[in-house]
């Protein structure tokens, strides 16, 4: 949902692009949110999805402007804009993901505990990581995890096959040193997904999640991720530059530039988005809470409007995209210019200025709303 033209959303009245009749009506966007983004053509600055994946996406990156800008400039047909990635993920059922680089020691845990993984690496590079940890050399440690991924990503495809295949036989025999023990489901897991894809052999480099409905976080350019499994809410930055390292078939991947532009910050932990309540009185289960990223061109709304009841939402100063979850309901524009019944997987785009109110009938009517506002998002609460 939004005006990127790899998949642009159109007025289902007219059936003309979102992006030309938002052209015809810049108010709707407003002039502040179209100079701070520098808009054109009826542009807007993020991108809302609805995704639902039982099997990996790739292993990937979202490059920074600069990097964006190089690769578009060098391969337009394959990054088709110049614009960085920053996104949000919301959980709209159970949500595994790989995000972020693993903590140091957890690495050198695993490479000595792991001797299929570990045999991927050379000698110098296993003792330059050690030596790292051992010295409490940052710089050191992000040196030599990155030249890891380096190593794993450009092995020969059957070397990694064959290393992967070992330690996966290894499982299956039922011998798991205890280091393993709680990584061995994920690894067979992934191999279920993608048999000997190196990205298996990711999940000892990087963060694995299991986040419930309701939770979110926000990926960062440069963070490598890879989602697996579950139904997410995804907003993004307006654009489709994905560059990925495995999970994919072999002419998609852009292990050069993934290289490039993977950000190597070793974290224990992902960050969660905390929601605060953007109508008073708001709880998980009802009224609108408002998930705030650390980044300027978004923010998404949960609305849950009890059996009958109606949630009033404040005029916001950017243009917005609510889709309908759950139930059905009405959206009625408080100045009377429209009133509309909606139901699950409708859309509706509303314009900048307008305080809207939403109403469930017999039902709980239950929305997302994505949108921006023209001032830098300065109030980001995250615990
Ligand atoms: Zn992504």
């Amino acid at each position: 949902m939004g005006t990127h033209p790899a998949a642009p959303s159109r007025v289902l009245s007219s059936g003309k692009l979102l992006s030309d009749h938002l052209a015809e009506n810049p108010h709707l966007v407003g002039q502040q949110v179209i100079d701070r983004f520098g808009l054109q053509n009826g542009h807007l600055p993020f991108l809302f999805k609805v995704l639902s994946f039982d099997r990996a996406l790739p292993v990937q990156i979202h490059p920074d402007k600069r990097l964006a800008e190089r690769i578009h400039a060098n391969e337009p047909e394959r990054y088709v804009d110049p614009n960085h990635k920053p996104e949000m993920a919301l959980a709209l059922s159970q949500f595994h993901a790989l995000c972020g680089i693993l903590p140091a020691f957890q690495v050198t845990s695993y490479l000595s505990s792991v001797p299929e993984f570990s045999s991927v690496f050379p000698q110098g590079l296993k003792d330059r990581l050690a030596a790292a940890v051992k010295a409490q050399d940052v710089g050191g440690q992000k040196d030599a995890v990155k030249d890891l991924l380096s190593v794993l990503l450009k092995a020969g495809k059957a070397h990694v096959e064959q290393k992967v295949k070992a330690l996966v036989d290894r499982y299956n025999r039922g011998q798991i040193s205890h280091a393993e023990g709680k990584i061995k489901p994920l690894i067979m897991r992934l191999n279920e997904m993608y048999p000997g894809d190196s990205g298996v052999f990711c999940a000892f480099l990087l963060n694995h999640f299991d986040l419930k409905a309701g939770n979110a976080f926000s990926v960062a350019a440069g963070e490598p991720h890879a989602y697996i499994s579950g139904d997410i809410i995804e907003c993004m930055a307006t654009s489709d530059n994905t560059i990925t390292a495995a999970f994919s078939p072999e002419k998609e991947k852009d292990i050069e530039n993934f290289l490039s532009g993977v950000l190597v910050h070793p974290t224990t932990g992902k960050t969660l988005i905390q929601p605060t309540m953007f109508t008073p009185g708001s709880t998980a289960t009802s009224g609108t809470l408002l998930f705030n990223p650390p980044i300027n061109e978004l923010a998404v709304m949960q609305v849950i409007v009890a059996k009958s009841q109606t949630e009033t939402h404040h005029a916001l100063r950017g243009p917005s995209i609510a889709i309908v979850f759950e139930g059905k309901g009405t959206i009625v524009w408080a100045d009377g210019s429209q009133r509309l019944n909606l139901t699950r997987g409708q859309v509706v785009f509303i314009g900048q200025g307008t305080t809207v109110k939403f109403s469930a009938l017999e039902h709980p009517f239950h929305l997302y709303r994505a949108f921006v506002e023209f001032e830098v998002n300065t109030n980001h609460t995250t615990t």
